[in-house]
């Protein structure tokens, strides 16, 4: 077994354990394994491995990368902060977005969403963490945002992501997690249909899953430490 192989093995052993105990079937959790930094053979490895649903944070990386494994059939989502500039890749390749914090970013999408392909599926980032992050939308900006992208048409609005400041104590993760549970219950109640709670990374998915999370993104517990050079580009 390749070390990425062993890898997912173990990551999908911690989903489905936190998944049973907090009472939930495993299979209400998706893997996406974020490949960013790193090169397609790496992601090949875990598609050798039955992984099918990769994230990416930068457009050209990503493109590139969905280009050399177009054979192999996988599932692509956008998961990093997006430019407006730079939405016509995204829509023409990505499966998934979810990362949109603004209406703008959002229209330009479903109008460059090609009519031959499916709609494209979002997630609204939600900032859960106050002054702590600059990324996301405010909780209470939620639903403005929400009826701006259902009444849009080539998208097809999923859910909401979020990302907890990363040093924060598992108390505190954890009460972010369930600020963004509660919002998507909100919705749900008036109408809404979201099936998608995209929170949890390799440090803290069993806190995510816990609070309810149907997706996790999972990068360096699968794929190993990225370089601090690597994440630097954009
Ligand atoms: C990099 C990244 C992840 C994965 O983080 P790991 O700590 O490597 O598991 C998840 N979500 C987003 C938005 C990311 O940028």
């Amino acid at each position: 077994m390749t070390t990425i192989a062993a890898n997912l093995q173990a990551v999908r052993e911690r989903v489905a354990h936190a998944a049973i105990a907090a009472g939930r079937r495993p299979d209400e959790v998706l893997l996406l394994a974020v490949s960013k930094t790193w090169p397609a053979y790496c992601v090949a490895a875990a598609a050798d491995a039955g992984q099918r649903l990769f994230g990416e944070n930068y457009v050209q990386e990503g493109v590139a990368k969905i280009a050399e494994l177009k054979a192999r059939e996988l599932e692509w989502h956008f998961i990093g902060p997006l430019q407006s500039n730079k939405t016509r890749p995204v829509a023409a390749h990505f499966d998934w977005v979810h990362s949109v914090d603004r209406a703008k970013l959002a229209e330009r999408l479903s109008e460059q969403r090609d009519a031959g392909l499916a709609p494209l599926n979002l997630c609204i980032q939600v900032n859960v963490s106050g002054e702590a992050s600059k990324s996301g939308v405010a909780p209470d900006e939620v639903r403005a945002l929400a009826e701006c992208i259902a009444a849009l048409p080539r998208l097809r609005l999923r859910g909401l992501m979020a990302i907890p400041e990363p040093d924060g104590d598992e108390a505190l993760l954890r009460s972010r997690f369930a600020v963004l549970r509660r919002l998507r219950d909100e919705l749900n109640a008036d109408g809404f249909a979201l099936d998608t709670l995209s929170m949890g990374m390799s440090h803290d998915l069993e806190l995510a899953i816990a609070e309810g999370a149907t997706m996790v993104r999972v990068g360096a517990a699968i794929f190993g430490t990225r370089s601090v050079r690597a994440e630097g580009q954009t």
